[in-house]
């Protein structure tokens, strides 16, 4: 058994933050996972680390879009309705949390935990060698139609007040800034000052390099359960040689309920899945991210390619991929782009962790007294992960916070 440490499972970009700013508290760090640092959802999402990102995915107005995206193949939303009889009671829960006063707390949490986070990765980057892969730039949305609906008109008022400053761009003014972009778009909302992740893979396996040359541990095991000693974990049963704990951090995305159901508690997480196409050779030049409104996916230019990713999936964490969905985010991307060279190009498919209210759980376990939880970032666990783990290394080591971890606690729900 190896001696006892601060043990954080899951070796995405929550965990790996976790563990750097955990090792920067001067703890002793074991990351375990099953895979390679940044090999699940953290490898192929967006890239975004728009740190004006404030809204939650439910706002009054959205509800009555859904049943023509649903009726749509190629909709953003798709629900595998063999899967909505155990979806039920989060989709209830979604739905209130997109009540006006709600959704004003949530918006100002998410703010509060995305804000610092461009400035977070900069420094947690240049420390890792790796600053080429966080870059600065606007964030478009796109639009087919000049006037907003309704939800668009309540996000844009939530980032002007939580977030950034926008800007509302006409047709040639949002062409002036991208050239190749399809004359579809009417109108335009720019956030400057924004920024994207080149690679959110290498991002994660790069800073998980950096926290194993200070001396942290990274296993590659299977957590299957824990050995407790009145209320506390004293070990983490694996697939290999138990580790011994002194405290323990749950970061393990969309698989995390499967760990705190072994601890005696659950919370409502499930999992909203999304896809990606990247385009090695595309022909097309982009300078923004731009997220595509009517389809819901989101245009970045990576090391590797031009990456189109987004929409959502409720299917459940152990259906197979359907890559049909893949599919129509490329055809949405030729009428984004016409011109555009489609192959080669790569699919992915990931597992938002999601929360009914849009935001993680942050904070000490409700049953475990040296247990804490760190998941649940639904769209935004990029943006949110630098300071999640600055707070949980916080909490872990008593030192003082910097934001009011209040409206991320797991007894909320
Ligand atoms: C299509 C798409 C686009 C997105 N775009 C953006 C974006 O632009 N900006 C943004 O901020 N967010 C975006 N996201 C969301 C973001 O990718 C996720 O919120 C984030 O990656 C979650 O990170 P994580 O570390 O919590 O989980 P993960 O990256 O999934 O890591 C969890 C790790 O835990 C490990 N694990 C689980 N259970 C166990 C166990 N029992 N034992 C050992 N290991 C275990 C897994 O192997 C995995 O490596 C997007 C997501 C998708 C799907």
């Amino acid at each position: 058994m190896s001696e006892a440490r601060t043990v954080v499972i899951g070796a995405g970009i929550v965990g790996v933050c976790c563990a750097a700013y955990l090792q920067r508290q001067g703890r002793r760090v074991v990351v375990v996972d099953r895979l390679p640092p940044g090999e699940a959802t953290s490898f192929g999402n967006a890239g975004s680390i728009s740190w004006s990102s404030c809204v939650p995915i439910a706002v009054p107005g959205l509800l009555p879009k859904v049943p023509g995206w649903l009726l749509r193949r190629d909709g953003p939303l798709t629900i595998r309705w063999r899967y909505l009889p155990r979806l039920a009671p989060w989709l209830w829960r979604f739905i209130r949390a997109g009540r006006p006063d709600r959704l004003e707390a949530s918006s100002a949490a998410m703010a509060a935990l995305h804000g610092p986070s461009l400035d977070l990765y900069r420094s947690l980057a240049r420390d890792a060698g790796i600053a080429d892969l966080v870059r600065s730039t606007g964030y478009l949305h796109v639009y087919t139609r000049s006037r907003p609906d309704r939800a668009e008109e309540i996000q844009w008022r939530l980032v002007a007040r939580h977030g950034g400053a926008i800007e509302v761009l006409n047709g040639s003014e949002l062409r002036a800034l991208e050239p190749h972009l399809s004359d579809r778009y009417v109108q335009a909302v720019h956030i400057r000052d924004q920024g994207y992740a080149a690679n959110p893979g290498r991002l994660v396996k790069g800073l998980a390099r950096h926290v194993a040359s200070g001396g942290a541990e990274f296993l590659r095991r299977e957590v299957i359960g824990f050995d407790l000693s009145g209320d506390r974990v004293r070990a983490l049963r694996t697939d290999g040689a138990p580790i011994e704990a002194r405290e323990v951090v749950i970061a393990a995305g969309a698989w995390s309920v499967r760990l705190t159901r072994m601890l005696g508690f659950s919370v409502p997480l499930d999992t909203e899945r999304g896809y990606h196409v990247t385009l090695e050779d595309p022909g097309v030049k982009v300078r923004h991210t731009i997220m595509e409104t009517e389809r819901k996916f989101v245009a970045t230019p990576m090391e590797m390619g031009l990456r189109f990713a987004g929409t959502v999936e409720l299917a459940g964490i152990d259906a197979a991929p359907d890559y049909r969905r893949a599919e129509a985010i490329l055809r949405g991307a030729e009428r984004m782009f016409p011109g555009l060279r489609a192959d080669p190009h790569t699919k992915w498919m990931g597992r938002r962790p999601s929360l009914p209210d849009g935001l993680p759980v942050i904070g000490p376990s409700p049953r475990q007294s040296n247990v804490y939880l760190a998941f649940g970032h639904a769209h935004t666990g990029l943006v949110g992960a630098p300071n999640t783990g600055r707070l949980v290394a916080g909490m872990v080591a008593r030192t003082p916070l910097n934001i009011d971890p209040a409206p991320y606690r797991p007894e909320r729900f």
